[in-house]
């Protein structure tokens, strides 16, 4: 195309220089940071992140650092050829700016690229500019006396374009806006407004440029630079906010690499002449940099630190499945290896009974005293599968309980007449206390709490050597104390003392024998737990009677605790059930 150009025109500067009012810097000052910060955001989030979203906002500082840069040149190049080409490009790229906004905002609230219609329909909107561009269609000639460019009628399509996807945004924001949850919301919120306040800035600071008649309204079309970059860092913001936590970092890097820039520029197109400027300047640059250091050290510290704690967390919960599907194993393990063992230990219990009564005959002393060793370590056994069965029954949650109202006495006069002889034959008393009106009658499962209590009991006499056992029991509403909660230091003791229990049973079972350590509390209902000193009284037991007390306890809603002065001063086991 040719339109008999001349170039080098001297008049070129002249004319901006009175346009500009003389102040011709503000043109390079306000044009080359904002192209090199936007092409520096572009570069930083592509070079961060490759999702389609990063991509588009690539695009997208990338189309404003060409627009600014041809603008530029349109406003102070003295060349008319390179006036005209850079002036014939602008429609295209304002006219883009519209549509890859309206494509931003469709990645950026759905999360997914748009459709293969919403492309070509965006494409055949541009596409005439495109192809029109390089024709008399769109600059007619160059005026060499104003030195500008002379648009043709073809520049109002260009309004085309930036129209209708300007309706569409509008109404994309809207429509995604009423269906989104709260979250989305404050996503699409500072979305819309950075979007917006973007085409508004570029659309009427270049309107008002278009229309100008005086330096003031030619300089708003330049002050405008500074609010689209912000604008644009504002987009790269949202990208990196709601996107990736290290693009957060990049945020901080671009804002502080766009203030020095921008501080620079100042240096050079500004504060050259007066040496006030100039030091103030340098001290805000200094300032800025030493800032914007710390700020991006801070920012990249706390992303570390977040991204840490995601990583231990989701490694955490994977662990957790882990051990969880391992526990299970071991339960249904335990549970169908117990079974299996329990039947023959009845089978062998039944015969030495029938051997002991003397079903198949005499059996002289000597195989008596053997085959009574033999059936106390078969009890031993049974008590231990037993043990282990309720441990998986407990664990997994198949624990089947007979609920009733149970008077407490009639346990208690029970257990006594079962372990008397027990504790006669290691020569300690075995005391029983209970009020003379009946106590009122708890919900139980008369078998298991049995169970719980004979291990106690029994327990007790285990682990005594002088002295004897006390069995209490009273009704009542108790103050809570702080033995009830060993590992428990969110509940302050004043808050302790001034709670009370609702009406209920307490059966205290209390010895004078080895008395539990205070470090041995917190432990003590854990499982497989047994105490240090046990070894030395040569007791034997597995550590599981009160892990598998304090669960059947607290089936029953009930709760089960340990007091003890120390080492060798004895021990007192609480259970205490809700009535009936
Ligand atoms: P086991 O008696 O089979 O070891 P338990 O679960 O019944 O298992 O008891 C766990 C541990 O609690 C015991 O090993 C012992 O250290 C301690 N313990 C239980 N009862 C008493 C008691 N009456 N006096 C002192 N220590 C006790």
């Amino acid at each position: 195309m040719e339109y008999n150009l001349v170039t080098n025109l001297k008049i070129c500067p002249e004319i901006v220089s009175q346009i500009m009012n003389g102040n011709v810097n503000l043109l390079y000052y306000a044009h080359i940071p904002s192209a090199i910060v936007a092409l520096l955001m572009g570069f930083f989030v592509i070079s961060k992140s490759k999702t389609l979203l990063a991509k588009i906002f690539f695009v997208f500082s990338f189309l404003f650092f060409l627009w600014t840069a041809l603008n530029l040149v349109a406003w102070i190049s003295s060349n008319s050829k390179a006036i005209m080409f850079s002036w014939s490009l602008l429609g295209i790229m304002s006219s883009l700016f519209y549509v890859v906004s309206l494509y931003f905002i469709y990645v950026f609230i759905d999360k997914k690229d748009i459709s293969f219609i919403k492309k070509i329909i965006l494409g055949g909107i541009v596409l005439p500019i495109i192809i029109l561009t390089p024709t008399r269609f769109n600059l007619s000639g160059f005026d060499s006396l104003y030195c500008y460019a002379k648009d043709n009628l073809f520049l109002n399509y260009i309004y085309v374009p930036q129209i209708i996807a300007s309706i569409w945004i509008i109404f994309v924001i809207i429509h995604r806006y009423i269906k989104a949850d709260s979250y989305n919301r404050k996503q699409i919120i500072p979305l819309a407004i950075g979007i917006v306040l973007f085409l508004l800035t570029f659309f009427g600071t270049g309107y008002i440029a278009d229309n100008a008649d005086s330096y003031l309204m030619y300089s708003i079309e330049i002050y405008g630079l500074f609010a689209l970059v912000i604008f644009l860092g504002f987009l790269a913001y949202l990208i990196v906010k709601f996107k990736a936590f290290e693009i957060r970092m990049l945020a901080a890097e671009a804002l502080v690499a766009a203030l020095v820039i921008l501080l620079f520029a100042e240096f050079f197109f500004i504060g050259v002449e007066n040496p006030t400027v100039t030091i103030l300047i340098s001290v805000t640059i200094l300032l800025s940099t030493v800032f914007g250091i710390w700020l991006i050290n801070s920012v990249r510290n706390e992303v570390k630190r977040k991204e840490e704690l995601q990583e231990m967390s989701t490694r955490l919960a994977m662990a957790n499945d882990k051990l969880r599907q391992l526990d299970n194993a071991k339960s249904e393990f335990i549970s169908i290896a117990s079974h299996q063992l329990r039947t023959p230990l009845t089978a062998i219990k039944g015969f030495i009974s029938l051997l002991l009564e003397g079903t198949y005959g005499e059996i002289n002393v000597k195989a008596r005293d053997a085959m009574n060793k033999v059936y106390v370590s078969n009890e031993r056994l049974i008590d231990l599968v037993e043990d282990l069965l309720n441990v998986s029954r407990i664990e997994s949650g198949r624990m089947e309980y007979a609920f009733a109202p149970t008077q407490v006495e009639d346990i208690i006069h029970e257990l006594k007449d079962n372990l008397v002889f027990n504790a006669r034959k290691k020569k300690l008393s075995l005391e029983i206390k209970l009020p003379e009106k009946l106590l009122p009658k708890v919900k139980a499962d008369y078998a298991k709490m049995r169970e719980v209590l004979s291990n106690l009991i029994e327990n007790s006499i285990k682990y005594t050597d002088r002295g004897g056992v006390t069995v209490r029991a009273e009704s009542g509403q108790f103050p809570i104390t702080n033995n009830q909660f060993p590992n428990n230091n969110q509940i302050s003791n004043d808050q302790k003392n001034k709670l009370q229990t609702d009406d209920c049973v307490r059966v205290i079972i209390s010895d004078t024998g080895i008395g539990i350590p205070a470090e041995e509390m917190p432990y003590l209902f854990g499982k497989f737990s047994r105490g240090k000193d046990v070894k030395r009284l040569h007791a034997t037991g597995t550590g599981l009677g009160l892990y598998v007390g304090k669960g059947i306890v607290e089936a029953h809603g009930g709760r089960i605790w340990a007091e003890s002065e120390g080492a060798g001063k004895g021990s007192r086991f609480i259970v205490e059930l809700p009535l009936a």
